[in-house]
């Protein structure tokens, strides 16, 4: 069976899941056990797009508004779609190639999840 982390109220080691969440029988605390997927754990960032849902690695988004490339004249169109994003640390957030930009920073605020 695999480790469930510890109840993040009570610290209680009993915690068990109860579909996709997971649950304290000691302090009765529920909570989402799809932060923990990723393997390196409890600090994981949740990055949300501008709807406020969660973004994964893998992601296909599209970009809500016209982003102006850093050091260049050209412009990212609003409605550009993204694929396969990678979720990675810092102001912009999101990590992805576009077709004809190449490899990219967005900031998950100006993209919407397809
Ligand atoms: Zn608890």
């Amino acid at each position: 069976m695999e480790e469930l982390p510890n109840c993040p109220k009570c610290q209680s080691a009993y915690t068990y899941e109860d579909g996709n969440l997971l649950v304290c029988p000691e302090c009765a605390h529920e909570w989402s056990s799809s932060d923990n997927e990723d393997e390196n754990g409890d600090d994981q960032k949740v990055v949300k797009d501008a709807n406020g849902n969660v973004l994964q690695d893998g992601d296909s988004v599209t970009v809500i508004k016209d982003l102006k490339v850093k050091g260049t004249s050209s412009v990212i169109k609003i409605g550009t779609k993204v694929k396969n994003i990678r979720l990675v640390e810092g102001d912009h957030d999101i990590d992805c190639k576009i077709d004809d930009f190449g490899a990219m920073k967005l900031k998950s605020e100006f993209v919407k999840k397809i």
